[in-house]
């Protein structure tokens, strides 16, 4: 709703801007003309392969019947079952969801692992449902969608506002319908019920990889290294917690209820342990609190936005005075920002591949459930490590082979990967 209200208001370029379809295809018109791919491929990448619209009933804590409406969608199974997370939000549109999968695609083809791209999302507010009512409507969509997802169909992960729980709902809930315990059918479970070690951790985990080959390239060290984080919850929260133990300085923390500072680098695990007995990172004794819009502008080398779409956008992108942008978020710039981004030589490691680490440990989880033979967390994170720093050097060998910047190099990559795949299983008819 926030979304469309705010888009009404817009100007109608700025409304635009804002869409994360638009945003998705107009990154994917650039990279698909650059490669040089013909018009009918293009129609064919452009689109997705399947979209399910569902209208749920469900039963409030009060008595009433409130109906919610969701989507699946999948955008393409070229190179495996289509893999993705699913969102609960009063704000998720169509559109988004849609921009979700287009973006799930080429993050798995960036990372090389045998995935399409998929996402789901189901408009409510988890704020203010009781988490009976959440089941109850995590359980009634996964019923509704029960025909669409399956192991080797299309296998959903956590996404914002969902989580273990959720997903231990949806597994339980398909493996009733199909009368058996299907672990795979879901990835970002409990690690009791067929989850990963290393799962929750990877996304975060997985930026600090980038991070780290980033700061290799340009000559930096993370013990100098100042790092402002928006968000800190699934990936901004886990980022900050490995970087900091790390050596990283995490100079700021940005939220929504507000931006928490300290020049010298804050205490991660004290600020987590404030956060969990306040509800907030603000008033917080070891740093000093900030305007959480400025705090995006707050001069450091690495500003990794993990929140959520849209926070750098043509409006405020030439204010960034960062060195590295890491995207711990999906789509957290605007394609119009993107050229104000390489005009100011910011290194950019683009969402669809700062972000993978999650959807990499997901793949590895579906690996150990369907052999079930589950792995120790470092032969978890070693694999992890290996496949980001190769898609890194593949991005940036990419971006200085054919003089493009780095999202645009990974949009290449992952539609070529793509595309291959589709020319060789050829068009059935
Ligand atoms: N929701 C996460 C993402 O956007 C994870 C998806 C997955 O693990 O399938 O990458």
């Amino acid at each position: 709703m926030k979304h469309m209200l705010l888009e009404a208001t817009m100007p109608s370029t700025l409304a635009d801007e804002f869409n994360p379809r638009l945003s998705a295809e107009a990154r994917f018109d650039t990279a698909a003309a650059r490669l040089g791919l013909d018009d009918g491929m293009q129609k064919v990448l452009r689109s997705p392969s399947r979209e399910v619209i569902v209208h749920i009933p469900v039963l409030l804590d009060d008595g009433r019947l409130e109906v919610f409406t969701g989507y699946r969608v999948q955008h393409s199974v070229a190179r495996g079952p289509a893999k993705g997370g699913i969102r609960y939000a009063p704000d998720v549109t169509h559109d988004e969801v849609r921009a979700l999968a287009a973006w799930m695609t080429w993050k798995c083809a960036v990372v090389n692992i045998p995935f399409g791209g998929g996402k789901g999302g189901v408009i409510c507010d988890p704020g203010v449902l009781s988490p009976s009512e959440l089941e109850r409507i995590t359980r009634r969509y996964t019923a509704e969608i029960f025909e669409f997802i399956g192991p080797d169909k299309d296998v959903p992960a956590p996404d914002m506002n969902t989580n273990e729980q959720t997903m231990a709902w949806i597994m339980d809930t398909y493996s009733m319908h199909a009368r058996q315990t299907v672990s795979a059918v879901v990835t970002g479970k409990p690690i009791n019920l067929g989850g990963s070690r290393g799962r929750a951790e990877a996304t975060g985990r997985g930026c600090m990889i980038v991070t780290d080959q980033a700061l290799r390239r340009l000559g930096l060290e993370r013990s100098s290294t100042r790092v402002v984080i928006q968000g800190f919850g699934n990936v901004g929260g886990m980022a900050a917690k490995l970087m900091s133990r790390a050596g990283y300085k995490i100079v700021c923390i940005i939220e929504w209820d507000g931006a928490v500072y300290n020049a010298t680098g804050l205490d991660i695990a004290a600020l987590m342990k404030h956060r969990t007995e306040t509800g907030s990172i603000t008033g917080f004794s070891g740093g000093e609190d900030m305007d959480k819009t400025e705090a995006m502008f707050l001069e450091c080398d690495v500003l990794l936005p993990a929140a959520k779409e849209n926070v750098i956008t043509s409006q405020n992108a030439h204010k960034l005075r960062t060195k590295v942008l890491c995207e711990g978020a999906n789509g957290p710039s605007t394609h119009v920002a993107d050229a104000i981004l390489a005009e100011k030589g910011i290194f950019v490691i683009p969402d669809i591949l700062a972000n993978a680490g999650g959807v990499t440990v997901s793949y590895f989880e579906w690996v150990q459930d369907r052999q079930g033979y589950f792995w120790s967390e470092q032969v978890v994170n070693d694999r992890l490590e290996e496949i980001m720093v190769n898609s890194f050097q593949d991005v940036v060998a990419y971006s200085d082979k054919h003089g493009v910047n780095n999202r645009l190099a990974a949009y290449m990559l992952a539609l070529d990967r793509v595309a291959a795949a589709i020319k060789m299983r050829g068009i059935y008819a």
